[in-house]
């Protein structure tokens, strides 16, 4: 084991975010590609605004994208309590070091952090008083993304309320020491504080963490412009769960989302990202939502899911969509699925592509109807090979292949004379998976009984 420790730190205030998850994400990869330790602690300290909800599909989001954690809620670890609001007596103890070594005094009831440097006072035009600030030595900040970013603290900041309440600042930092932390991931929001964040390191005399700021994340450009916000599709990641998009796709597609490998690969495995991340590959400028990459590299791993793993994930859409219950015959499901796995990109799209396999009652497509289903031809051609199909004993693709053959050979005709308007009988539209295999896997009844429906009602 390495000695990078690194924290997911989430306030759980709201829905989680697509922001939230990468930097979990980040953390992770970054964290099991140096064999470091994934601390995840919960920044719960805003009373009013964290909920139970909040943490508790925080929590389940991170398993759904197969993200684990070596300390933290349910796991434990030598560095204990993970929620903030368990850890009041340790501030209390670092608040007292730095009031000991004259770093930290109260006012209105307000515990401050004293900056060091020659104080002056300047009319500020914004809150219209006189106010108190420091000329401090400058802070820089060596960030693995961002390069050198050098900022000025100027003003004594709170370190606990006037109610008993730390600060945000100062709990973040305290923890982040008594954690052992040694690189700090987290969005480029945060880039403002982390100067506030070193001089609470230096009072202290510790060293600061390697610091790491993502890029924002801009919205998908046919949402506008700027960054993304917790109201733009796709930014949450419930969306991505109820949609049925495969975990090990969003956790790729959100990978992405500002780290690229050198060579432009796109489609990972966990294993492949966990080998390939790296925080000198991430980008400093804002990383683009783009929902058509998200829906890509669905396909992509649904394509590659080992069939009983696709027949699990394809289960939840179809049930919703009312398709499958508790008779459904498996090795039927199965064989369905099987024809379907390349031909489609979502599981959001499998009951209207493959709605024909599990009911008779589906709808016909008017585009395909009005093409195929012209009346006279179609219906001869249907008279002339369901006899035939009937006379069949084995039904499987060779067989069936065969009865065209056969046909297209006593008549003249290719035998794609007769494709499309079998397909649309026993299936209302005129495509989807390939042709014979599915008359295989629809079996020789559902096909009969189809082809006479049809071609009773366009007679
Ligand atoms: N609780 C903070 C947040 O959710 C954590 C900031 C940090 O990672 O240091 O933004």
């Amino acid at each position: 084991m390495s000695n990078v420790r690194v924290r997911f730190a989430p306030s759980p205030t709201g829905s989680t975010h697509i922001g939230t998850a990468r930097t979990a994400l980040f953390n992770w990869l970054y964290a099991r590609h140096t064999g470091g330790t994934f601390v995840l602690r919960i920044e719960d300290t805003d009373k009013e605004r964290n909920t139970q909800e909040a943490l508790d599909e925080l929590v389940d989001g991170l398993k759904w994208l197969g993200l684990d954690w070596d300390e933290g809620p349910e796991n434990g670890g030598d560095f204990g309590p993970y929620f903030q609001s368990q850890r009041g007596d340790i501030y209390k103890t670092y608040l007292q070091t730095l009031r000991d070594s004259g770093r930290a005094y109260e006012k209105d009831g307000a515990v401050f952090f004293k900056l060091e440097g020659e104080r002056y006072t300047e009319y500020d035009d914004y809150q219209k008083a006189e106010i108190e600030k420091v000329k401090t030595q400058p802070v820089v900040i060596d960030d693995l993304i961002r390069g050198q970013v050098t900022r000025r603290e100027e003003r004594d900041f709170v370190l606990q309320r006037s109610n008993g309440d730390p600060s945000f600042h100062f709990v973040n930092v305290v923890d982040d020491i008594a954690m052992k932390i040694t690189h700090v991931i987290r969005g480029e929001d945060h880039l403002s504080n982390t100067s506030k964040h070193v001089e609470l390191f230096n009072a202290f005399g510790v060293e600061p963490p390697k610091y790491a700021h993502l890029p924002m994340i801009l919205k998908d450009p046919k949402d506008g412009k700027g960054k993304m916000s917790k109201r733009d599709k796709g930014a949450l990641i419930s969306e991505y769960k109820e949609r049925n998009f495969l975990p090990g796709a969003v956790r790729n597609f959100i990978a992405l989302l500002g780290w690229s490998p050198k060579d432009d690969q796109e489609v990972f495995t966990i294993e492949a990202l966990v080998r390939r991340f790296n925080l000198d590959d991430v980008q400093k400028g804002g990383a683009r939502f783009d929902e058509k990459k998200m829906s890509h590299l669905n396909f992509e791993h649904m394509k590659t899911l080992p069939i009983s793993e696709y027949v699990e994930s394809a289960k939840p859409a179809l049930q919703k969509a009312g398709l499958i219950g508790e008779s459904t015959d498996e090795q039927y499901l199965l064989s369905t699925l099987k024809i379907c796995q390349e031909k489609i990109d979502s599981f959001e799209n499998l009951p209207s592509f493959a709605a024909y396999f599990f009911s008779d009652t589906f709808a016909n497509n008017e585009k395909a109807e009005n093409k195929t289903m012209k009346k006279g031809e179609p219906i001869a051609r249907i008279q002339e090979i369901a006899p035939k199909l009937e006379e069949l004993s084995a039904w499987d693709k060779a067989s069936i292949e065969g009865v065209f053959n056969r046909l297209a050979a006593e008549t003249g005709l290719k035998p794609f004379a007769w494709f499309p308007v079998v397909r649309f009988a026993v299936s209302g539209t005129n495509s989807g998976p390939d042709f014979l295999p599915m008359l295989e896997v629809l079996g020789k009844e559902r096909v009969l009984e189809r082809l006479k429906r049809t071609a009773e009602k366009y007679a």
